[in-house]
Order: structure tokens, then C-alpha cells, then sequence
């Protein structure tokens, strides 16, 4: 067995956080190690926003953020905010544009970003080991010592920045849950977040058929709503709208979703049966939700009366109510396997909120998505990874 390597960083994990933390550390004049089984870094960073990242967000700010305690990523978010991190993205030359809603896109690809992270941890003498199988870490004296397929290292301080479970197949384990807790930390409960729910099995049937409608929305439950487009997919409920508030969902709960936000249909319904009294309520709201989707209503939600004028005030207001509020009890949610996060991780009040060491073990830090906090929909996760790699890197 070859000695091993003494250093004072091992940064475990070269995704988002890992690498911008080991960079940082690295300018520090630190020795830093970063390892990942992965073959190649960044792999998130890399299918990340449809092949561009959506690396930030110019709105980021910690109401952005889920945790069991959401005042944790203030000092993080505020040390190394959504422009600093927009700064060195142009201090690199890479194009970016904003697509909506504030969500900052590379214009080329998102290995721009990736290239930018490894040009800067080179540039501060960091070293990089893939393919790397981390079989142990244990806690010695005055170090911490990884042995892994690579060999054994020394560090002084241990950086776990091994991401979440979601996507298994792009490399992503629990091994920073596992990590905390040999150390004695506390996980909060993990679940997929930002993914797509499933038809219950009495609505699938049916549904599917209308797969590939989108529908702008305002979709809440549990006291949160976001106002964005909603797809329906053969496998049930997604796009933005049905991602952002799967994240606040739990297991058997009705989402509300507003089918016509912002859009009066009693008046529109009163005033059709003014001017087109034959008509029938249904052809009316085709001018107001997909065809499809009014087609689907109409046999979900028939009302009885055929013509507008055989309606009364309150069997119009009762139809809107229901397009406004309509009810859906998904059966369950993609999990893991396309989720963009994970909820729930390392508990934050064993941790400190500016450098993210443990209280509990000096020398040991957790940053991005192995912690508890978990970002809307729109660049936030990225800047959560940047912020707290950057709050760990200047101070371990
Ligand atoms: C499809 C998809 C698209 C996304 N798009 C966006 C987006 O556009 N904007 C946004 O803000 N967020 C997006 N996210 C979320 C974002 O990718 C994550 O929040 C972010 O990557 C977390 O950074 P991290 O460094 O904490 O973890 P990761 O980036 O997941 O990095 C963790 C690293 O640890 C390594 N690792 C894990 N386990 C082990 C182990 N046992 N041994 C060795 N190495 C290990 C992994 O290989 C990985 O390289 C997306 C997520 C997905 C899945």
C-alpha cells in the first residue's frame, strides 16, 4: 500500500459546489484534492438546462429556497450572490442570455460553464481525480483520511459536496447522507423535488391522450402557487408549473391548479351568452384553453345545459369556479429517476450558516445539495451550489 497523500483540502464531489470550492481554496495557496467516481466533472452542470445551464437567476434571493430553516442560506446567498457569480462568467468571455422570468442561459453550451470551473481550479493548483471509488473516510487525530480505489489521503479538512439522489444513472449516491451521519449529523427527510407527477391510476386512462398540451397555469398547494405553463404527458403532470410545486406536494395531497389565471370567464361567459346565446359554453372557452384540454373539460366537467342561454348566473359562476380551481390528486410524483433535486439533506443547525463547517466535527464542511436547502425552478439550485462553495472555500 503506497503512503499517503498528505493535503490539507479534499474536496468529495466534482460537480457545481465541489469545484468552485476547491478553485477558491486553491487561490488561498491551499493543497487541494478534488475526487469523483464520475469519468468526466460537472456531469450535471453538463445536461443541465436543456444542454445550456441555467446558471443563475438575476431575482435569487433566499425566499427562493426551501429548508427546515429558511433564514440558513441568507449569509451563503449574500457573500457570493447571483452578479458575482454573473462577474465571472464574463470575466471568461462566455455568451449568456436571459430567457425568462430572470433565468440566465449560456448562449453556446453549458460545458462553458463547466470549462470555466476547471480553468479556474487549474489555475489555482488543484487536482483533479476521476474515477475515483471512495471506500472510506474516517476521522484521525488532526486529519481526515479517504481511502479510495486511487489510494489514501491525508487532508486537514474534508469539503463533502456529493450532491443529492436524484438522476442515479448520471452518478448521483447518498454517500453524503451516509458521510454526516458516521459523523453524527442529523438528515432531514430526503424526496425527489422538481419532478414531474404521475396520473393516478383512475385518471390515466383517459388523460393521456392529451399529451403534448401546455397550458399556462397557476398551480398551488400547501400555501405555495407559481404561475408558469403546465404540460400534460402520457405519464401525468409536467412542465414548470408542475415542477415548482411538486416540491411543496406531499403524498396524496390535491394541487389546485387555476386553469385560466388572470382571465375573468364568468364575464367572458355572461357576455358570450349575450351575444351567442345558442352556443355552447364549451366552444366559448375553446377561445380561452387549448381545444384539446376544453374538449376533455367538457366531458370532466359537463354541466348539463348545452346552450349558454339555457344557463343561469350561477351555473356559469359555478363553471368558472371549477376551470379556476380545478383539483388534481396525482398518484405520486417520477421520483429519483428525473427528479432536478433533492429535498431535505444535511441538517442546517449542525452547521455553520457563513463557512458551512459542522459544529460538530471542525474541519468538516458540507455545501450545494447535500444540505437542506433546495432551490425554486430557474437557476437557484446553481447559485446555492455557487454560493455555498464559495462561502466553504474561503474559509476552510
Ligand atoms: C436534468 C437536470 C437539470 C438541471 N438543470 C438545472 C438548471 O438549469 N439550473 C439549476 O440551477 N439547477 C439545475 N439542476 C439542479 C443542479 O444540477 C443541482 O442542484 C446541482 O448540480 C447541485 O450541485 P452539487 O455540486 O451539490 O451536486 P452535483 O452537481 O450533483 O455534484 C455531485 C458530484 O458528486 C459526485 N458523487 C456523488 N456520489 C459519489 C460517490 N459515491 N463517489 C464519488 N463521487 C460521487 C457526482 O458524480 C457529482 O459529480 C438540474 C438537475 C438535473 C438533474
Amino acid at each position: 500500500m503506497p503512503a499517503a497523500s498528505k493535503i490539507d483540502l479534499m474536496v468529495l464531489g466534482a460537480g457545481a459546489a465541489g469545484m468552485i470550492c476547491a478553485a477558491e481554496a486553491g487561490k488561498r495557496g491551499l493543497s487541494v484534492t478534488i475526487l469523483d467516481h464520475a469519468r468526466a466533472p460537472g456531469e450535471k452542470i453538463r445536461i443541465s438546462g436543456g444542454g445550456r445551464c441555467n446558471f443563475t437567476n438575476l431575482h435569487c434571493s433566499p425566499e427562493n429556497f426551501l429548508s427546515e430553516n429558511p433564514r440558513f442560506a441568507i449569509s451563503a446567498l449574500k457573500s457570493f450572490t447571483q452578479h458575482d457569480f454573473i462577474e465571472r462568467v464574463k470575466a471568461h468571455g462566455i455568451a449568456y442570455h436571459e430567457k425568462t422570468l430572470g433565468q440566465l442561459f449560456c448562449d453556446n453550451s453549458a460545458r462553458d460553464i463547466i470549462e470555466m470551473l476547471t480553468d479556474d481550479m487549474r489555475a489555482a493548483g488543484v487536482r483533479l481525480e476521476l474515477s475515483t471509488e471512495i471506500f472510506e473516510v474516517g476521522h484521525r487525530d488532526t486529519h481526515f483520511e479517504i481511502r479510495t480505489s486511487n489510494g489514501v489521503w491525508h487532508a486537514e479538512r474534508l469539503v463533502v459536496a456529493t450532491g443529492g439522489k436524484s438522476i442515479p444513472k448520471m452518478g448521483a449516491t447518498g454517500l453524503g447522507y451516509d458521510i454526516a451521519r458516521q459523523f453524527g449529523h442529523s438528515v432531514t427527510e430526503t424526496r425527489a423535488g422538481l419532478v414531474p407527477f404521475t396520473w393516478a391510476s383512475h385518471m390515466a386512462e383517459s388523460w393521456k391522450s392529451l399529451s403534448g398540451v401546455s397550458v399556462d397555469v397557476k398551480a398551488g398547494c400547501s400555501g405555495a402557487s407559481f404561475r408558469e405553463a403546465m404540460l400534460l404527458t402520457h405519464r401525468g403532470l409536467s412542465g414548470p408549473a408542475m415542477l415548482q410545486i411538486s416540491s411543496y406536494w406531499r403524498d396524496g395531497e390535491r394541487l389546485q391548479i387555476d386553469l385560466a389565471p388572470d382571465t375573468d370567464v364568468t364575464a367572458i361567459l355572461k357576455q358570450a351568452r349575450s351575444d351567442r346565446p345558442k352556443a355552447s359554453p364549451w366552444s366559448v372557452l375553446a377561445d380561452v384553453l387549448p381545444r384539446r384540454l376544453t374538449q376533455k373539460l367538457e366531458q370532466e366537467l359537463a354541466s348539463g345545459a348545452k346552450r349558454l342561454a339555457d344557463m343561469g348566473n350561477s351555473a356559469i359562476e359555478d363553471l368558472a369556479q371549477r376551470l379556476h380551481g380545478f383539483g388534481v390528486v396525482p398518484g405520486g410524483t417520477e421520483g429519483y429517476r428525473t427528479a432536478e433535486v433533492t429535498l431535505g439533506g444535511v441538517d442546517t443547525t449542525e452547521l455553520n450558516q457563513k463557512t458551512m463547517e459542522s459544529r460538530l466535527v471542525p474541519g468538516l464542511h458540507f455545501i450545494g445539495e447535500v444540505v437542506d436547502v433546495t432551490g425554486h425552478l430557474g437557476g437557484h439550485n446553481f447559485q446555492w451550489a455557487w454560493s455555498s462553495g464559495v462561502a466553504a472555500g474561503r474559509f476552510v
